[in-house]
């Protein structure tokens, strides 16, 4: 039961009359319920891909379809369909590498962000973001500023915050390449917890094996802006 699926997803970057084919068509399908990485050297392409599964980009050809929604249907009209697109959005959760903080707000703020741009009442908001934090472990965080925060702290609020919409799916982009090896590793349990627990698939990229062996169920590798293997990841690691 595929949650996320593209279809000869093609995207093409033209800047200063040069083009660049950064994604060559790629048959992403993402079942629902699992982990699945993407991994491959810089400039493969994987920015790209997630950046689509997010709307953040927009295609040159071909679909991406999440929990049964034709996005690209949607991102083709992007003025005119803002509350469909913001409803999208909203059950797409997105993790950073860098975190992407809002320094001036606190800890609770931040989380509550995307319920207020989906018009979530005051109360119910605040109800929401200290819900979220205790399920990521930072329960005693809520007043506290970003910059208070270690890393690995401030990746929890992040994915707190990607929580709010009651996402279908997490995309991450990288979460943990800015972070050290043990925080790396609480980081990735949590993410392989918040799967078991709320069923929420994951999607992620990497350029790191190691993530893909931590917590994948299948994955893909990706190469000049092509998927050349993809599957289980103990078939994927099983192959010669
Ligand atoms: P990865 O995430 O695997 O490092 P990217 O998706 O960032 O790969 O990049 C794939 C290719 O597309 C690279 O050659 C990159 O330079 C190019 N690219 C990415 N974004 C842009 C852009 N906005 N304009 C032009 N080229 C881009
Ligand atoms: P990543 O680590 O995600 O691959 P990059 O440093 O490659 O990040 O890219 C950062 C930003 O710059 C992205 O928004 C990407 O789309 C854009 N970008 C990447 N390559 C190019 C390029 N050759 N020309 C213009 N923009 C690019």
């Amino acid at each position: 039961n595929p949650v996320i699926t593209t279809t000869d997803l093609t995207k093409v970057y033209r800047s200063r009359g040069r083009e660049v084919t950064a994604l060559d068509g790629v048959d992403l399908h993402v079942r629902e319920g699992e982990v699945y990485g993407v991994v491959g050297q810089s400039g493969a392409g994987k920015s790209t891909l997630i950046r689509c599964v997010n709307l953040l980009e927009r295609p040159t050809s071909g679909t991406v379809t999440v929990a049964g929604q034709d996005l690209t249907a949607l991102a083709g009209r992007r003025q005119s369909a803002g509350s469909a697109l913001r409803q999208a959005r909203s059950r797409i959760g997105m993790v950073f590498q860098h975190f992407n903080l809002v320094s001036s707000r606190t800890v609770r703020d931040n989380v509550e962000l995307p319920l207020e741009i989906l018009g979530v009442s005051g109360k119910e908001r605040t109800r929401k973001a200290l819900e979220l934090l205790e399920l990521v472990g930072l329960g005693d965080k809520a007043r506290a500023y970003p910059a208070q925060l270690s890393g690995g702290q401030k990746q929890r609020v992040g994915i707190a915050r990607a929580l709010a919409g009651d996402p279908k799916v997490l995309l991450s982009d990288e979460a943990t390449s800015a972070l050290d090896p043990e925080t790396t590793r609480s980081i990735l349990q949590l993410l392989r917890d918040l799967n078991e627990q709320l069923g929420l698939t994951v999607l992620l990229i990497t350029h790191e094996m190691d993530v893909v062996k931590t917590i994948c169920d299948s994955a893909a590798l990706m190469r000049d802006g092509r998927i050349v293997e993809s599957g289980k990841v103990s078939e994927l690691l099983a192959t010669p």
